[in-house]
């Protein structure tokens, strides 16, 4: 008998991808899945991972061959996140934050803040920290009320940052800051070393889900030189905001490999158990579920590895990017919750995993961007449409 073809689409890789995927796959099997559990139920951050990162070179995938990386397409790099997301989604965040801290000094650093702070990157998977929030600006990143004024050659930063990522194992954060007084151009990205005087990381979040990542805040009242700004002075939240573009394909690798962690569980699941003298995937209660998230899992996958080809062809993902993180995140919602529903009372305690995955998948539906926020940023793009159309 032929065999019947998977449930969940694949796509066919480009073959820089299919290497680096099974570098993920044979990490995240013998590393990364193992200790899923535990950190998330100890709250800790996985020490063990950093040699694992360092040795597969998975921690310079965001950086060039130049600075010591292997800077893969974004297509490899949302392939290794999925992947990653599957055996552990506090990994996958760790990675994503790792590209996040990256991407701004990728876009506008000089060589020598880029040879400072992404050869150890590379080498020896130092984090970098994205530094955008602030207790008041969080959706609307303009609003960021952190100063940086000029003192003798340099800067004097203060302020407050919130919700780092690997804010508590970061050596540097990239702070954006204003510096004049217009909303959206008076904001410039500087580099901040954490051990620079008047840089205090106090607070570490407890949080519901990827608890093996370290959320953090940071105070500042700092000095730095101006060699430390990235970019054009006013040039901080254009910065930002295309960090954040290509961020939101690796959110919705992220949601994608939590959900298909969740659909496989449940798919095993539901085969193995049976009620009423049959396998419960054969009662229509929980078979259609299943279904429905096959095919709502391979669609947020078709618009994922989309937005990253476009991407790496060199086009235009503002309105791609957020559209596969809206969709990949709320779907990733709902293949976890048909997955707890399948599971019975099985899903709502340890040792299963489906609580956890129902914890892990729901930030994907906050960070870089609510899902509201998406919905403004598409919005705010079709109305522009529409007027060009009504315009001609
Ligand atoms: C675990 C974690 C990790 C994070 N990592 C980082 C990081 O590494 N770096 C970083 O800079 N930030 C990070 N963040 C911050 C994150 O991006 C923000 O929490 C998020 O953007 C929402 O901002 P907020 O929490 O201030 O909510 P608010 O902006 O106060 O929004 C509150 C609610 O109002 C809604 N809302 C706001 N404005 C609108 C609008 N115009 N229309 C419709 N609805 C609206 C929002 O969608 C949300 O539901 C992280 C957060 C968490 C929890």
């Amino acid at each position: 008998m032929a065999t019947s073809p998977a449930p969940i689409w694949e796509p066919t890789l480009h073959p820089e991808a299919a290497e680096w995927l099974a570098v993920a796959d044979d990490a995240a099997e013998r590393h990364f899945a193992p200790l899923a559990a535990e950190i998330d139920e100890e709250q800790r951050y996985p020490e063990e991972h950093l040699p694992v990162l360092r040795d597969t070179r998975l921690c310079a995938m965001f950086v060039p061959a130049e600075y010591g990386g292997t800077q893969l397409r974004l297509e490899a790099i949302a392939a290794v996140t999925e992947r990653v997301a599957v055996a552990c989604a506090s990994t996958s965040a760790i990675l994503a934050a790792l590209s996040l801290g990256a991407h701004p000094l990728l876009l506008a650093g000089t060589d020598e803040q880029k040879e400072r702070y992404l050869t150890p990157l590379a080498g020896e998977g130092r984090a970098v920290c994205f530094a955008l929030s602030e207790p008041d600006a969080g959706s609307d990143a303009s609003a960021v009320t952190t100063s940086a004024q000029r003192e003798g050659d340099g800067w004097r930063i203060r302020g407050e940052k919130c919700w780092l990522g690997n804010g508590g194992h970061s050596a540097t954060f990239i702070v954006f800051a204003r510096t004049g007084e217009d909303a959206r151009g008076g904001i410039t990205a500087f580099v901040v070393e954490r051990d620079g005087a008047g840089v205090v990381v106090d607070r570490y979040e407890d949080k519901m889900g990827i608890r093996g990542t370290t959320t953090t805040n940071l105070r500042l009242d700092t000095w730095v030189a101006d060699d430390a700004r990235i970019g054009a002075e006013g040039g901080g939240l254009g910065l930002a905001l295309e960090t954040l573009t290509v961020g939101r394909v690796l959110i919705a690798a992220q949601a994608n490999g939590i959900a298909r962690a969740a659909f496989d569980a449940a798919a095993a699941f539901a085969v193995e158990r049976e009620t009423f003298g049959r396998s419960i995937i054969d009662h229509q209660g929980v078979g259609f579920p299943l279904a429905d998230s096959a095919t709502e899992l391979s669609a947020s996958r078709l618009l994922m590895y989309e937005a990253a080809r476009t991407f790496d062809g060199g086009g235009d993902v503002r309105v791609l990017a957020p559209m596969a993180k809206l969709y990949a995140s709320e779907v990733s919602h709902r293949v976890v919750d048909r997955a707890m529903q399948a599971f019975g009372g099985r899903g709502y305690v340890k040792p299963w995993p489906i609580e956890r995955y129902y914890r892990d998948q729901r930030i994907t539906e906050i960070y870089e961007g609510t899902s509201e926020i998406q919905r403004l940023v598409l919005s705010r793009a079709i109305r522009h449409h529409a007027r060009q159309g009504s315009a001609s």
